[in-house]
């Protein structure tokens, strides 16, 4: 895999333990150093079940299991980051009281991954696509508020589905960078982790992922590719079309290209 992207012209990856991450210490290793010998970066995806939001005070320990299970895994490849779902935003409670648990709970996460050595490794919150979710652009940031280490994974398809297509020019772009600068500051912002897709959205925000066939939902990368360029940022960008993530990174990529 590492060979494929460095051949096709990409130069990162994503491994997805979205569905669960088990995985023997040798298998990561042998990733890692295939990895680190095409000279791809990884990063990895925690699991979806994770929820700092719940208040159930047995199950929340699975979360917490579920974060520093990836980032043990990510610790034996050489990933630096790992990106996780925030959790559920419904129920009874506000907005603010959820994100206010989750910030306390990320706390706690954050003192056993140093303890267990995993200090190095960049906790990544992501932006969601559903509005019940947990995680719009405002509580991401107030969660990576909690350590200075902390990166935001901005998706931009995710942030566009549950505004109803709010991403359309530059200048979109833009006000969204313009809002991550100035809560966490340039240095954050420029080596930001961010995932891009088209996602079909309704009134309840993400439905699906698309292709960059897509004409109808978007967000359309070109807006964000030119503000990175501006910006002179160099954050990493993982494609999450659905079946061309290949092709249409590397579309993203030229396009990057183009511009320099
Ligand atoms: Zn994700």
């Amino acid at each position: 895999m590492p060979e494929y992207l460095r051949e096709y012209g990409l130069d990162t990856f994503e491994y997805s333990g979205g569905h669960g991450l088990r995985m023997s210490e040798k298998t990561a290793r042998e990733i890692g150093s295939q990895a680190q010998k095409a000279g791809i970066p990884i990063s990895v995806h925690a699991p979806y079940f994770i929820n700092l939001a719940n208040e159930d005070s047995e199950k929340i320990l699975n979360s917490h299991r579920y974060i520093l299970g990836a980032m043990q895994v990510a610790f034996w490849m050489g990933a630096r980051r790992v990106i996780f779902h925030p959790g559920s935003a419904s129920g009874s409670r506000s907005r603010q009281e959820i994100t206010a648990y989750a910030c306390s709970e990320l706390k706690k996460i954050i003192q056993q991954a140093d303890a267990a050595g995993f200090g190095e490794i960049t906790l990544c919150p992501e932006t969601m696509g559903k509005i019940n979710q947990l995680g719009d652009l405002e509580e991401v940031l107030l969660l990576c508020s909690v350590d200075e280490r902390l990166i935001p994974c901005i998706d931009l398809g995710h942030l566009n589905a549950r505004t109803q297509g709010s991403l359309r020019t530059q200048a979109d772009f833009k006000a969204v960078l313009d809002r991550i600068e100035n809560d966490l500051g340039k240095e954050r912002l420029d080596r930001l982790h961010m995932h891009f897709s088209h996602i079909e959205y309704t009134e309840m925000g993400e439905k699906r992922h698309l292709t960059f066939e897509d004409k109808v939902f978007g967000p359309e990368h070109q807006g964000l590719i030119a503000e990175i360029v501006r910006r002179k940022m160099y954050p990493t960008v993982i494609c999450e079309s659905a079946g061309t993530q290949d092709q249409d990174a590397l579309e993203m990529k030229k396009a990057y290209w183009s511009l320099q």
